[in-house]
């Protein structure tokens, strides 16, 4: 049975929030037992998510005998780790301008490299550990639907051959491949990554969380902690937590969107919202006008672009920015998004595929991404005060995390490897504005990429200079 909700047609059972359809398809996990109360560790990690567990699997893996312990407000794949979009891709946030000026241009390239082999890296560690998280790597498409977005799409390629991407790595396709992989309505032009996979995000978080629990790691779930504070004197580097506090060598900050919640760090990641739909599975003869036999990842163009997977058993989930953020830092409440952006989802899938128009919504959710203000990623260990961090994103976690888990295995264990110098390490990034200034400034970001989108489409063969004033103004 179908029932509408202002001209978006809904499945009868269809629901917004419960955290994401992800945990809908397995079942929310079943809890953890939370801190018995104060403890001592070698590592203690703040977050349960793909930060805190890839960093714990590389520790106990390259030292069983570390003591590391994750605490998690909620469970482990609470948060953006089980609601994504399931992007196991090789893009990584921020200018790569920015990154090459402080650390030179080979390491921003080498980089990009370390990111292509992350992909892989995931890939196989979940076939080893035997996490089955319906992982496909068909790659990545763009695809242009107006002559503006052609142009960049481009000049973007173009612009890649510089900083690592060979052909090998992103090509633009010719009209014929393009039609074969896949039908969007009204494409122009679409370029082609084979660094990308599509996953079933909550699958890898809640199996990354099982086998680093059989490693030995305690994870204490309904566990949420107030603040971190540094080593000082002869006290170690505290977790604080209302069931006492954790103290050890090294405390990591793996809150990415949630950051804004501990205390002291109101300003320091911004907690942007990312929104989903999920629809029915499509009937085969919905498939054949539409192909997408490859299971390639998908992205549109625009600057408020949208991100595409088609899942495991049939179904298109589908996201974008929708509202891009609560005023004061504020997060959602489980994962239940606006009616307003699930109408502006269904209106997307639409427009790229006329043919599911009759197709069925059956889930809605968002989540939280960090952002820094300068839209960089970051990942920091300081040996003097034992504080870690690795995380704002920017929308590109699923494999940036475990390039972090590394990372932060390396700089905690003191090894100085190829990772630990890369350019995203150790960066010092300003914090944002005060209210009411910070919610001003993204809703006036996105109101400006909106515009430039609608002015694209209607008439524009370059950049409107609506985005370009939106860049100027969030310091990307
Ligand atoms: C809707 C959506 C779609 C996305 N799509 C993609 C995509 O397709 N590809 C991609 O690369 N990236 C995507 N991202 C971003 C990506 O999911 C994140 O960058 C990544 O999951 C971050 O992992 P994390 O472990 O750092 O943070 P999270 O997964 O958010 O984990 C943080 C954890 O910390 C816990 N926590 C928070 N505060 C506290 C506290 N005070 N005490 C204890 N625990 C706390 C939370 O409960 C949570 O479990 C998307 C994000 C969203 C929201």
């Amino acid at each position: 049975m179908c029932s509408v909700n202002k001209g978006i047609p809904l499945t009868s059972d269809f629901a917004n929030g419960d955290v994401s359809f992800w945990y809908r398809q397995i079942g929310l996990p079943a809890r953890r037992p939370s801190l018995p109360g104060p403890r001592d560790y070698d590592v203690a990690i703040v977050g349960g998510g793909y930060t805190g567990l890839w960093t714990a699997y590389y520790l106990k893996q390259a030292d069983p005998g570390l003591r590391v312990a994750i605490l998690e407000k909620e469970f482990a794949g609470y948060g953006a780790s089980g609601r994504n979009g399931g992007w196991l891709s090789a893009e990584f946030a921020g200018s790569r301008r920015r990154h090459a000026k402080a650390r030179g241009r080979q390491a921003m390239i080498d980089l990009q490299h370390a990111m292509f082999r992350s992909v892989d890296e995931v890939i196989a560690v979940a076939q080893a550990e035997g996490i089955d998280a319906d992982i496909h790597k068909g790659g990545l498409l763009h695809v242009a639907t107006n002559p503006a977005q052609r142009r960049r799409l481009r000049a973007g390629v173009a612009e890649l051959r510089s900083w690592g991407y060979g052909e090998d790595d992103m090509r633009l396709l010719d009209r014929d491949e393009q039609h074969e992989r896949l039908q969007v309505a009204g494409a122009l032009e679409a370029s082609y990554s084979p660094h990308g996979a599509r996953i079933q995000p909550a699958k890898l978080a809640v199996g990354l969380a099982r086998v680093v629990a059989g490693m030995g790691v305690d994870i204490f779930e309904d566990t949420t902690v107030t603040a971190i504070l540094p080593r000082e004197g002869t006290r170690k580097a505290t977790a604080v937590t209302p069931r006492g506090a954790v103290l050890a060598e090294y405390v990591i900050r793996a809150t990415e969107g949630f950051t804004a919640g501990l205390a002291g760090q109101h300003r320091q990641w911004l907690p942007m919202n990312s929104s989903m739909i999920v629809t029915e599975p499509l009937p085969a003869e919905v498939w054949k006008h539409i192909g997408w036999q490859g299971n390639e990842l998908l992205e549109d163009n625009a600057h408020a672009y949208v991100y595409a997977q088609r899942t495991a058993d049939d179904r298109i989930a589908i996201g974008g920015r929708g509202v891009p953020y609560r005023f004061g830092s504020r997060t959602d409440r489980r994962g239940a998004t606006q009616r307003q952006t699930v109408a502006l989802l269904w209106r997307m899938l639409v427009k790229l595929f006329p043919a599911a128009a009759d197709v069925r919504v059956r889930h809605a959710w968002c989540g939280v991404l960090g952002v820094p203000r300068d839209w960089c990623s970051t990942v920091h260990l300081d040996h003097a005060s034992g504080l870690g961090w690795a995380g704002g994103y920017v929308g590109s976690g699923v494999t940036t995390t475990n390039l972090a888990g590394r990372t932060l295995r390396d700089l905690v264990l003191r090894r100085d490897t190829p990772l630990t110098g890369l350019p995203w390490v150790g960066r010092q990034v300003r914090q944002w504005e005060p209210e009411p200034l910070r919610w001003t400034g993204v809703q006036l970001i996105y109101a400006l990429y909106r515009a430039a989108d609608r002015r694209e489409n209607e008439h524009g063969t370059r950049t409107s200079a609506y985005a370009h004033l939106a860049d100027l103004i969030s310091g990307r």
